[in-house]
C-alpha cells in the first residue's frame, strides 16, 4: 500500500488541517467532508489518514465531528483516559508504518471521568478499571500539589506524558520522528467552547 495518487503531507500541514476542521465546527459551520458514497468507493481498496488521533471514550469526544473530517481521514483509537498499552501502541505503529501517516494526536478533554476516578480513588478500584487509572496515575501526582483546577491539569499533563512518551518509543515512532516523518502532538479539547489547543508538538 503505497501512497498512489495522493500527495503525502507533512505533521505540521496534518496539524493545520486538523485544528482548521476544529474552527469549522467550534464556530458551527461545518462542512462534513468526505461523507459521500463517491469517497466511500474511493476508499474501498485502500486508506491514507492524514492523522493518528488517541482520544478518550467519552460520549461528547468524537473526532470525526469535533474535527469536522468524513470517511478515511483520521485513524481513530479511543481508551478511557487515552492511554496506552501494547495494544494501543500496535495500532498507532500500524498506522505510521503501513499507512505512512504523519501526524499522531494525543488529545485529552475538560471534565474527564477517567482522570477524575484517578485523582478521587482512595483505595484500588474494581475489575480492570485499576489498569486504567493505573496509567494515569504519574499525571495525577505531578500536578496533584499545584494550585488551581487539579482535574484539567491533570488531563493535560497526561496527555503532554503520553505524547513523550510516544515519541520516545523505539524502534518505530523514535526513528520516524528523528527522521521527520511524524509529528506528535498533546492537544486539549474544551467541551464549552469546541476549541482544540494544542499542548505540546
Ligand atoms: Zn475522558
Amino acid at each position: 500500500m503505497g501512497n498512489s495518487g495522493c500527495e503525502r503531507i507533512t505533521g505540521d500541514q496534518a496539524l493545520e488541517r486538523l485544528l482548521s476542521g476544529n474552527r469549522r465546527y467550534r464556530d458551527a459551520r461545518p462542512k462534513h467532508p468526505n461523507q459521500t458514497p463517491d469517497r466511500r468507493r474511493e476508499l474501498e481498496d485502500e486508506q491514507h489518514p492524514f492523522a493518528v488521533i488517541l482520544g478518550c471514550s467519552d460520549s461528547r469526544v468524537p473526532p470525526e465531528v469535533i474535527f469536522d473530517q468524513g470517511l478515511g481521514d483520521l485513524f481513530i483509537i479511543r481508551v478511557a483516559g487515552n492511554v496506552v498499552d501494547n495494544m494501543v501502541l500496535g495500532s498507532i505503529q500500524y498506522a505510521v508504518s503501513y499507512l505512512r501517516t504523519p501526524l499522531i494526536m494525543v488529545l485529552a478533554h475538560a471534565n474527564c471521568g477517567a482522570v477524575s476516578a484517578t485523582l478521587s480513588a482512595h483505595h484500588p478500584l474494581e475489575g480492570q478499571l485499576s489498569c486504567l487509572t493505573n496509567a494515569i496515575q504519574p499525571a495525577v501526582d505531578l500536578v496533584r500539589d499545584q494550585p488551581g483546577d487539579t482535574l484539567n491539569r491533570a488531563s493535560k499533563a497526561n496527555a503532554e506524558m503520553v505524547a513523550e512518551r510516544l515519541r520516545n518509543s523505539k524502534p518505530v515512532l523514535f526513528d520516524s520522528v528523528r527522521a521527520g516523518m511524524l509529528t506528535v502532538a498533546a492537544a486539549y479539547y474544551n467541551l464549552g467552547t469546541g476549541g482544540v489547543e494544542i499542548l505540546s508538538q
